[in-house]
């Protein structure tokens, strides 16, 4: 069993009868589902996991095409789903992904679709994702130096990564978005370097602050290179000012956009830790084992590949489904004196 594996996520089999609808008690309402291929990766970025890897998941364990096609299928016809971001590990080191994408482009309703990816590989196959129905990417990108990727990532692999995304773009997967994470002392002086190159490259980057999901459980609150201390920086090269779009309402976004003033370019900063919008949450995840997390910090799991597995009903996966998201916590709880880190890593839960 891996060690991750709550004993205490019991619940019950079903809720037959009630309407299904993932609402949790703070009345947020799941539509945006993450879902993870694999838990493999091919970088081996130090922020993530060890230089020697981790234990992947046996491949037995591991959800197939025609599994994600049916949970996922479930999600978009019974529960309300109408985003499915598809992520890892590394998503492109799925076999066949090409083919898994055409299959829930056919779903119906259909989902929006989207990847986050490290980028290594994209290049030659951002066409046949486009083509086989994804609509958005996310790209991971925390450098523009060479030297600085190679120690970060472990892998000299800075020039696949900007061929990803300038193959991204000519496939019209627009817009392209590029996540950012700056560590002290590593990256932190690139804020206006890589601003200047996403505006040059008509690219979405979005800075986030790093949150504590690494596995080797190393990251402290007083190292993390906060949203305020971004804008700072950035603040001394540009001004920059309210993005117009989100004046009304920034709805279940992420970021906070800010306008470059002058230009057209907003450019995104994720508070994740500093200033918490888990208030309106629209997420939930399914793990490449085929676990469902209400929360990217759940310490527990709904298991719905045993049940799968077993001969459970549509109608039995979606109760289940319905009864994991209505005991979501209010917020992830990182600022709690009483925080605990959950056991499985970002790289085995997807982003
Ligand atoms: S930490 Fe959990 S509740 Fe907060 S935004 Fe992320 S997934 Fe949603």
């Amino acid at each position: 069993m891996p060690r991750w594996r709550n004993a205490d996520t019991a619940l019950p089999a079903t809720i037959s009868g009630q309407p299904r609808a993932l609402t949790d008690a703070y009345g947020r309402v799941a539509t945006d589902l993450r879902v993870s291929l694999t838990d493999r990766c091919n970088l081996r970025c130090s922020y993530c996991m060890p230089a020697e890897g981790l234990e992947w998941l046996p491949a037995a364990e591991v959800l197939s095409d025609a599994e994600i096609l049916r949970l996922v299928g479930i999600g978009v016809r019974m529960l309300g789903i109408t985003t499915v971001r598809l992520t890892g590990g590394e998503p492109l080191l799925r076999k066949n992904l090409e083919a898994l994408v055409a299959g829930l482009a056919k779903l119906h309703p259909r989902p929006s679709l989207a990847l986050t990816t490290n980028g290594i590989g994209l290049a030659k196959r951002a066409d046949a994702l486009a083509a086989a129905g994804l609509n958005r990417i996310n790209i991971s990108l925390d450098t523009l130096d060479p030297t600085t990727f190679s120690r970060l990532a472990r892998r000299p692999r800075l020039p696949d990564v900007l061929a990803g995304v300038a193959a991204a773009r000519q496939a019209g997967l627009e817009p392209v978005k590029i996540n950012t994470v700056l560590m002290r002392g590593i990256n932190d002086h690139e804020a206006y370097d890589l601003l200047c190159w996403a505006m040059e490259e008509n690219v979405q980057l979005r800075f986030i602050e790093q949150m504590p999901l690494d596995a080797q459980h190393a990251w402290q609150r007083s190292e993390m290179v906060t949203a305020d201390e971004i804008r700072a920086w950035l603040s001394e090269h540009v001004r920059l000012v309210e993005d117009p779009d989100q004046v009304i309402s920034r709805g279940s976004a992420p970021a906070e956009l800010f306008r470059v003033a002058g230009t057209d370019y907003s450019v995104g900063i994720i508070a994740a830790v500093s200033k918490p919008f888990c208030g309106s949450c629209d997420r939930v995840r399914l793990t490449s084992d085929g676990q469902l997390r209400n929360c990217l910090f759940s310490r527990a799991e709904s298991d719905l590949r045993t049940p799968l597995r077993a001969g459970a009903s549509d109608d039995e996966l979606a109760d289940q489904w319905v009864v994991a998201v209505a005991g979501k916590r209010p917020g992830h709880g990182i600022n709690d004196p009483s925080f605990l880190q959950p056991e499985r890593p970002m790289s085995a839960i997807g982003g």
